[in-house]
């Protein structure tokens, strides 16, 4: 059975009544359950964590939270950058900048320009990087990719992929190319918005991009990270079938790493504004629900967070930060003006700003923990 079977499941699921019938006592329960991290917490239970009568909760949450991911992580905070290096896409996602019919200069880098921006990025330390292009793959081949992640491993340990959903072969291709790592996120999990705000291109297939997590993770990929796009959908049955759908990645493919990412709609030039706001409180009681359902999750937070909220967050169960973003393509150093980001950066702190924040806060920063024989 894929994800596919599970997530058609819940598309007729009445979340609204289900979270307004759970009760205080419930959330105890489920709390004194998961306490010490022992026994393993079900997918009713998650559900019970994201209801609004977990709202009042969310001390207790936050203690355990913080107690498993110093378990089974340390007191540590992995960091990564993006790396844009095509904005070229076919897709005409609404919530987008990037989206097919904004009109704005597309680019692509060369490798030379790549090699560029890698060392610059790696002249700061980072070790990780996140590698992303938009959907368009007539101007990004299989070999302009493959060959861009041969030029990133000169400089990074640890590549991983946010581009375009592929075949498991193609997967290939580019893990032997030196990536190691795949994110894709779902955007939203509902049906029924998901084709709202994908009316046309290849992204307007669900379920192809629902499966390629499995994909990525069945040609070999170490890390898999999916999410969904916070401002879409309900925020509350969101988090949980991205909760449930990392479970059953998990579940099917022990031998990967799986993390899940909360990013929350920002401004950008040509996109729909968010219809449903995740507030910083919905925020952080996602975070601690998924900790306690699935305590050796990753869990990334990106730079569309700002400095303050990050800082504050730290210790709630966040297991990855960038840092030292740019969101435009070449922004590192090929073009350092007049360029256009597919998203507004909120935390926008330097790398070592970051780590000594992290460090501050009694956290350790990890710049490699990952190499490839
Ligand atoms: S979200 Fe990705 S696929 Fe959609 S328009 Fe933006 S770059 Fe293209």
């Amino acid at each position: 059975m894929s994800f596919l079977t599970l997530a058609n499941q819940y598309q007729s699921f009445d979340f609204k009544t289900y979270f307004n019938s759970i009760r205080p006592e419930d959330v105890q329960k489920t709390l004194d359950r998961g306490a010490g991290g022992l026994k393993r917490l079900e997918t009713r239970d998650l559900l019970t964590l994201l209801s609004p009568a977990a709202e009042d909760f969310l001390e207790p949450m936050a203690q355990t939270a913080r107690e498993l991911t110093c378990r089974h992580f340390g007191q540590i905070i992995s960091l990564y950058a993006p790396l844009y290096i095509s904005d070229y896409c076919s897709n005409h996602c609404t919530y987008c900048g990037f989206n097919a019919l904004t009109a704005f200069p597309r680019t692509r880098l060369t490798m030379e320009e790549i090699n560029r921006e890698a060392r610059a990025i790696a002249d700061t330390g980072i070790r990780h990087i996140l590698v992303l292009t938009g959907e368009a793959p007539a101007k990004t081949p299989l070999s302009y990719l493959e060959a861009a992640c041969r030029v990133m491993a000169r400089y990074f340990s640890s590549i991983a992929l946010e581009i375009f959903p592929m075949t498991q072969s193609d997967y290939q291709v580019l893990h032997r190319a030196g990536a190691d790592s795949l994110t894709v996120y779902q955007e939203v999990y509902d049906q029924a918005v998901y084709k709202e705000v994908h009316p046309k291109g290849p992204k307007a297939d669900y379920a192809f991009r629902l499966l390629t997590p499995e994909r990525g993770a069945a040609a070999g990929f170490r890390a898999v990270n999916i999410g969904t796009l916070f401002g879409l959908g309900n925020p509350k049955a969101e988090a949980f079938m991205a909760g449930i759908h990392a479970r059953y990645l998990e579940q099917a493919f022990p031998h990967v790493e799986i993390s899940l990412s909360l990013p929350r709609m920002t401004r950008a030039g040509g996109a729909i504004a968010p219809k449903h706001l995740l507030p910083d409180k919905g925020f952080v009681q996602t975070m601690l629900a998924w900790r306690l359902f699935m305590p050796r999750l990753g869990i990334t937070v990106s730079t569309r967070e700002s400095a303050a909220f990050r800082d504050r967050i730290i210790h709630l169960g966040a297991t990855r930060y960038s840092a030292g973003s740019r969101t435009d393509v070449g922004g590192y150093a090929v073009h350092t003006t007049d360029t256009t980001a597919q998203f507004e950066v909120t935390d926008t702190r330097t790398v070592a700003e970051v780590a000594d924040m992290i460090r501050n806060n009694g956290y350790q920063p990890v710049f490699k923990d990952w190499e490839i024989f």
